[in-house]
This record gives C-alpha cells, sequence and structure tokens, in this order.
C-alpha cells in the first residue's frame, strides 16, 4: 500500500456500507473504494425492506447513490462474500475490508408448529412485498385470517400491507403478480399479537398512527390494556402511542373491509395444523421481573391460515470472519472487528446492522458509519506502506472466471423498471426475478452472455 492510495473493500451496498463509501471520499482524497453486493442492485433493505406505499423514503436513494458519481469508487454486483470471494482474498488484495452486510436471518419464535406452511417470518413476506430476487411467492388465497407476532415497525408495514385497500397499493412500485395477489386478498381479520404492553412496544408513533387510521379498518383493542399505565416516566414515543391507541379505540369504521386486533400480553403457545397453520394458540401473560413475562394460563385460540413472526431480524456469519452467534453481529470495539481471543483483526471492520443488531432508521447508519471509518483512516495512516497482495476484486473474479455486474448495469435495470412503471401509470414497477435481472445486465450489454449467471435462490 502507498499512503496516498488506499484501497478499501466494502462488502455489502445497503445504507451503511453506501454511507462508509462517502465518510471515506469525504476523509481521504487519494481513497479508493470498492463496493460489493451480492446482487446486481444496490441499496439493500432500503429497496428490499422499506415499504413499498412510504415511496417518499426511497428519495434518500438519491443521497446514497453519491458515492457512485466518484471515479474513486466501484461497483461490483453479484458477488457475495463466502461464495464468489474468500475472506482471506479480500483482506490479502485491500488495505481495508469493511463488512456491510446488515441482518438477513430472522428470529424463531421457538413453538411448535412454526415449520408448518402457512408460517413464515415477516422477512420472507417483506421481501416478496418488495421484489427481492430470492423472495419466495406467497400464495394469499383462501386466507382470510393474518396473524402477526411482533410489535415494531416491521409487524406495523405487514399488518398494513395485509389491510390496505387496492387504491392505497395501486401507485407503488410492487412487482405486478405482488399487486394483483394482494389485491385478491380476502383477509379479513388481520392480528397483531404482543407479549407485553402497548407501553412496551417499539413502534413509533407516525407508523401507528397510520396502520390505526387506514381506510376501511376498523381497529379493536381491549380497553383494559390502556386503563392503569403511569405515563409519568414514559418518552414522548410511548406516550404517543398510548395516545393514538385510545383514539383508536373509540375509531368507529362503518361498514368496515377489515377488522384490525391489536392484542397486548398475549404469547404465542403453539400454531395448530395438521398439514397447514389452521389456528394459533395464545396465552395471557402477566410482568415478570425486568421485561420477562409469565404465563397465566388463560389460553385462547384464534383460527388463522398466515401467521407472519416480526420478533427481529439477525445477522447471518460472513464465512471466515468472526461472529458472535448469540447477537447475531459481528464481535466489534467500535467498528474494529474483534477476534475471538478480544484481539483487533487488523484492516478489518464493521458497520450498519451487522455491527450493532437490527435498530435504527437508515440516517442512524450514518453516524454509525462515520464512526467506523474514522478508525479505518487512524489505522491507515499508522500503517502505511503495509504489503497486500494486490489483488483487486475484478482481478480476482477474473482468475475465477467470473464477471461481476457494474453500476451501469445497475442504472439499466434502474431505467427498465421506471419504463415498465410509465407503461401502467407508476413510477416504478420492480423486476423481481433472478433471470428477468440477468437478461437486463445482458441487454444493457449488448445481448452477450454473463460469464457468471445469478445464481439461484440463496439457502
Ligand atoms: C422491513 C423493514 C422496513 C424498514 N423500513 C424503514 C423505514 O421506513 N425507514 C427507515 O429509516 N428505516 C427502515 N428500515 C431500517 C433500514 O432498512 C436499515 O436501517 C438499513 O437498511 C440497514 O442498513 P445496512 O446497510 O446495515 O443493511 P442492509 O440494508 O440489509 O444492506 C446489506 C447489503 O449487504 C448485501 N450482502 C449481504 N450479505 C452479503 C455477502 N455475503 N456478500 C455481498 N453482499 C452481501 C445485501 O445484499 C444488502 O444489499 C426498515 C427495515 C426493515 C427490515
Amino acid at each position: 500500500m502507498t499512503a496516498a492510495a488506499p484501497r478499501v473493500a466494502i462488502v455489502g451496498a445497503g445504507p451503511s456500507g453506501l454511507f462508509a463509501a462517502q465518510a471515506l471520499l469525504n476523509g481521504h482524497d487519494g481513497v479508493r473504494v470498492d463496493v460489493l453486493d451480492r446482487l446486481p442492485t444496490p441499496f439493500g433493505l432500503l429497496r428490499y425492506g422499506v415499504a413499498p406505499d412510504h415511496a417518499t423514503i426511497q428519495g434518500i436513494q438519491r443521497a446514497l447513490r453519491a458515492p457512485f458519481a466518484d471515479e474513486r469508487v466501484r461497483f461490483f454486483g453479484l458477488v457475495e462474500l463466502g461464495r464468489t470471494l474468500t475472506r482471506d482474498e479480500l483482506v490479502a488484495g485491500y488495505d481495508a475490508v469493511i463488512y456491510a452486510a446488515g441482518a438477513s436471518e430472522d428470529r424463531r419464535l421457538g413453538i411448535p408448529g412454526e415449520d408448518l406452511p402457512g408460517s413464515r417470518s415477516a422477512r420472507e413476506f417483506v421481501a416478496w412485498y418488495c421484489g427481492h430476487p430470492d423472495a419466495e411467492e406467497q400464495d394469499l388465497s383462501g386466507v382470510t385470517s393474518a396473524v402477526t407476532f411482533g410489535v415494531g415497525n416491521v409487524a406495523v408495514d405487514v399488518c398494513r400491507v395485509l389491510a390496505a385497500d387496492a387504491a392505497r397499493l395501486a401507485p407503488t412500485d410492487m412487482p405486478q403478480p405482488v399487486l394483483d395477489e394482494l389485491r385478491a386478498s380476502t383477509v379479513r381479520d388481520v392480528w397483531l399479537v404482543g407479549r407485553r404492553g402497548p407501553q412496551h412496544a417499539s413502534f413509533t408513533t407516525t407508523e401507528l398512527r397510520e396502520l390505526l387510521t387506514l381506510d376501511g379498518v376498523q381497529p379493536l383493542l381491549d380497553p383494559a390494556d390502556l386503563a392503569g399505565i403511569d405515563a409519568t416516566d414514559l418518552d414522548r414515543r410511548v406516550r404517543g402511542n398510548l395516545e393514538a391507541l385510545r383514539t383508536a379505540a373509540e375509531r368507529v369504521v362503518p361498514e368496515a373491509r377489515v377488522r384490525l386486533h391489536l392484542r397486548f400480553w398475549q404469547r404465542p403457545v403453539e400454531i395448530v395444523g395438521p398439514d397447514a397453520a389452521a389456528a394459533v394458540v395464545l396465552e395471557r401473560t402477566a410482568p415478570a421481573a425486568g421485561t420477562a413475562v409469565v404465563g397465566t394460563g388463560e389460553t385462547e385460540v384464534v383460527p388463522t391460515q398466515l401467521v407472519l413472526r416480526a420478533i427481529g431480524y439477525r445477522g447471518r456469519p460472513l464465512l471466515g470472519v468472526p461472529f458472535d452467534k448469540a447477537a447475531g453481529v459481528i464481535p466489534n470495539a467500535d467498528g474494529r472487528v474483534m477476534r475471538p481471543d478480544g484481539t483487533p483483526s487488523p484492516g478489518e471492520y464493521v458497520v450498519g446492522w451487522i455491527k450493532r443488531g437490527p435498530i435504527g432508521v437508515i440516517g442512524t447508519n450514518k453516524a454509525d458509519a462515520a464512526a467506523t471509518v474514522a478508525h479505518v483512516l487512524d489505522d491507515l495512516e499508522a500503517s502505511a506502506g503495509a504489503p497486500t497482495s494486490g489483488l483487486e476484486v475484478d482481478a480476482l473474479l477474473a482468475a475465477h472466471g467470473l464477471q461481476p455486474s457494474t453500476f451501469a448495469d445497475w442504472e439499466a435495470i434502474d431505467a427498465a423498471e421506471q419504463a415498465r412503471g410509465a407503461g401502467s401509470g407508476r413510477q416504478r414497477v420492480k423486476v423481481a426475478s433472478w433471470s428477468e435481472l440477468a437478461d437486463l445486465v445482458r441487454h444493457g450489454r449488448g445481448g452477450g452472455p454473463l460469464e457468471r449467471e445469478p445464481d439461484a435462490p440463496a439457502p
């Protein structure tokens, strides 16, 4: 390495990786940055998590794409760490490697029946309606009652998408088959279930209020869940949530299309089959020490054909990179990756959800990435001149006979999605399959074959 042109690889082109790229550009004139992603599309969960009916948030893409306008930055799509390239190759080839791979797994309920057809994670459901190419098709035919476990904004998002009328979803960028499936939905009861009280829920008030005031949706709550809560020490968000819930409890929606059942102090005990989810058994809970609850033995059976657990995303281990299984993150000291022996691993860093877990909004990742990048820059200065293999991503891939996709390829996908949108009176219609994404990349290159076809869905 020379002090003038350090080379940094960033694994993951989601918000945290792109904020890190921008912070590197701002902090070092000579730096060169390669951003890798397993998908040919950048933006991570901004594209594949943020709800399609929250289109204004997609405006953040303008800020996130800024690094790619700088010639010091390159995008390598269809490059998966642990599959296309190894951690050792990257660490040997670059002066610093920043892991920004997000949290692509989910927590489980750990109850009987959880793996029955019809029971799945909200993450899978979100990936489907956002058009992620790995997502499995969701069949809502015959679903009249859907139960969601969890009391955060992801639970609110999936309940809103399930309860919303066609007019709300029609202008979004959802892939056409998703929109058609939701339009034909026969869901009439949506349940949102939390183990603790409304004062403990992590919803934000704007999102909660939006759900509670949806057209044609009748909120149903037990007023006892809202009674007797001492608001003195509660923060503004929680007080706002309680106020929104109290207002909703009094709302009467004539000829409601959907009933929205908000159930607090209930925990799932079992998902009942036999061949597919047909009901969930809930048990009333009571507060115990700290954040724990105890079951009271009072149970209730809720008929349902769709069970979604929205109880948290978790990081997936990256092959060869230290991982804290319990926390689902890469162990780190303020962004410096820590080895199992408690010492920092030179040249390895981490940002975003794989650093701190699935908490915070997109903007939270900006300060978080800046904090890590400050250490990267300090360490680069201290280690100036340390040798590397000099093999960057393009050379490494060529050695494996592989070809990545580029930022220009993403721009071709982007243009095609906007053209599809224009054809149906929408701003964009997402391309959701690996084969169509590959066709667009191929087409942008004049129709030639891709040396590496995008892979089938990851297991
Ligand atoms: C359902 C949902 C809705 C949300 N809605 C909002 C919202 O409305 N507003 C808001 O502010 N925030 C929202 N968030 C939070 C926001 O999305 C996150 O804060 C943010 O996306 C985290 O960024 P990240 O870069 O750490 O991870 P991600 O966004 O997950 O990006 C990680 C990237 O790494 C890539 N990757 C993973 N593994 C590999 C590998 N092995 N090799 C190469 N690449 C890899 C992935 O393809 C992905 O592109 C939402 C989150 C979810 C889950």
